[in-house]
């Protein structure tokens, strides 16, 4: 692999990892490079598309350059604090700068026993490994920021979870891995200097404009603040649940990261919790906000020693300003969602009405008498063709889909009335309108029956093909039809995902 790797976090971040080595795998084979992903980073992706590249990606021979290391970090789990989770089944291989001048990580999962193993096997297998590779490349096609899918390879072991079941290894390339988590290990330990080291990497490196500051810690939880708003008005405005929104999952790049349980709402419910381990709806749908808003609460916790610096050492006058500046995160998060509303409503002005507007569209979309809720998507999508003047009330238009036919009678004109104050061509806000609301989500039936022909048949026919599809989300492809359609009430019904598998 002719990498130039430059491995900032070894060097700067002593005592936040350990150095590890993968474990050799028996039979590696190549499932699916990202070629492009590739060519972004510098690698010749046609020579890694081989044997070779399969016992790279399966850690079996490392290029020249890589210091393979298990980070450390901490945690909040579903709410419990633990001092020490750490990589149990991932390794950083190191950094690279990509081609547009930026750093960026280069990961495996699956890749053996580390220190922070605990009781787990290190390992991965197949079907989750496909499942984050898939909704990796779907968020990044939907052009929300997130870790991505290098490589996915098998290695030709079984690994054991209800079932017997192939192992694989997934090779991640991520702005960085550094989590709240991680700033949290150093706060449980009291290490104040390893602390400050940490936030003045993470500001380099991930919030350069906030160096100069005259209090840049305050600025980074400002920031991150509001790199998460954003993130988390992305995450909802497209119907996506994350499922496991534990600390040791919420990055400092405000990338998303760590695809578990997590799964994309069809019919419109904003209770809607997938995870079978989040009995509680914890971080169900619509609980996502302030879950998120949370966890930035423990990220001042863990930054408190150096916000207390800040404030001339009065650790209560920290306190007061860290609370105003989590208290802003709701207005942030409004505010992003409202602006990711209007694109999807066609609107480019803002106009004070709007919020009502888009919510009472939403509020329309909820299922009746215990019924489903409208497609979330399709929805949206179909709201485009109105925007034309035609579809409303085609058998496949927004009417029949929509369900609540007097809340949609008093909102249409609504709707109507404030496109057209804009004064733009009806096919201009049409085609605006379907370049925001994708046409293709990963649909849980399509992405289970993908990891199925996969892990029990050998079959990557459908995950390949449905990969195609999600690459390209908001161009309606005719051949693709039978991807756009949700599941039947039937087949969702207790539609359940699995965690930490
Ligand atoms: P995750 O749910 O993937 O974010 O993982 C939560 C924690 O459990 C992290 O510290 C992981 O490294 C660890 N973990 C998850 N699965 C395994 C496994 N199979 N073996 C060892 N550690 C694991
Ligand atoms: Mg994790």
């Amino acid at each position: 692999m002719n990498l130039q790797f430059d491995n900032s976090y070894a060097r700067d971040l002593e005592g936040l990892y350990v150095p590890w080595k993968a474990a050799e795998v028996p039979e590696p084979k190549l499932v699916r490079l990202n070629h492009g992903l590739a060519e972004e980073l510098g690698l010749d992706a046609k020579a890694l598309d081989s044997a070779a590249g399969a016992q790279i990606f399966a850690g079996n021979k490392l290029p020249g350059g890589t210091a393979t290391i298990a980070l450390a970090y901490a945690g909040h789990q579903f709410g419990g604090f633990s001092p020490q989770l750490g990589d149990g089944r991932a390794l950083l291989l190191g950094e690279v700068i990509d081609n547009k001048g930026k750093r960026r990580d280069i990961a495996f999962k699956g890749s053996g026993r580390t220190p922070f193993s605990r009781g787990g096997d290190g390992k991965a297998a197949l079907g989750p490994v496909l499942r984050e590779y898939l909704i990796g490349e779907a968020m990044h096609a939907l052009g929300i920021p997130t870790t991505r899918a290098l490589a996915a390879v098998t290695t030709g072991e079984i690994v054991r979870r209800e079932r017997n079941l192939p192992g694989a290894v997934l090779t991640r390339v991520a702005a960085s891995h550094i989590r709240v988590g991680s700033f949290q290990f150093l706060a449980a330990r009291g290490d104040e200097a390893r602390l400050k080291k940490l936030a003045d990497y993470v500001i380099d490196r991930h919030y350069p404009e906030v160096k100069g500051a005259q209090q840049p810690y305050f600025e980074l939880l400002r920031a991150l603040c509001d790199r998460q708003a954003k993130l988390i008005a992305n995450w909802i405005n497209v119907g996506f649940i994350h499922g496991v929104m534990n600390t040791d999952n919420m990055t400092l790049s405000g990338e998303t990261i760590d695809y578990g349980p997590c799964a994309f709402m069809d019919h419109y419910n904003p209770a809607t919790v997938f995870s079978s381990i989040d009995e509680q709806g914890r971080y169900a749908y619509v609980n996502q906000p302030p879950i998120a808003n949370w966890n930035l609460a423990r990220f001042a916790e863990a930054l408190l020693p150096l916000l207390t610096v800040e404030s001339g050492g009065e650790q209560d006058k920290a306190v007061e300003r860290a609370m105003e500046i989590l208290a802003d995160f709701q207005q942030h998060y409004e505010r992003h969602w409202l602006a990711g509303m209007r694109r999807k409503l066609g609107l480019t002005r803002e106009d004070e009405a709007d919020f009502a507007l888009a919510t009472d569209f939403l509020a329309g979309m909820e299922g009746q008498d215990g019924g489903a809720g409208a497609d979330f998507t399709l929805a949206f999508r179909r709201l485009a063709d109105v925007a034309e003047g035609r579809g409303e009330l085609s058998p496949f238009g927004l009417r029949k889909l929509y369900g609540n036919a007097a809340a949609l009678d008093a909102w249409l004109p609504r709707w109507q009335a404030r496109l057209q104050s804009e004064g733009l061509a009806p096919e201009k806000q049409a085609a605006a309108m379907r370049a925001v609301n994708p046409v293709y989500i990963p649909r849980n039936h399509r992405v289970e029956e993908a990891l199925a022909a996969a892990t029990d048949l050998g079959d990557y026919a459908p995950f390949e093909r449905l990969l195609s599809v999600l690459q390209q989300p908001f161009d309606e492809r005719i051949e693709f039809a039978a991807y756009a359609t949700p599941a039947t009430m039937e087949e969702s019904r207790g539609y359940q995902t699995f965690c930490g598998t």
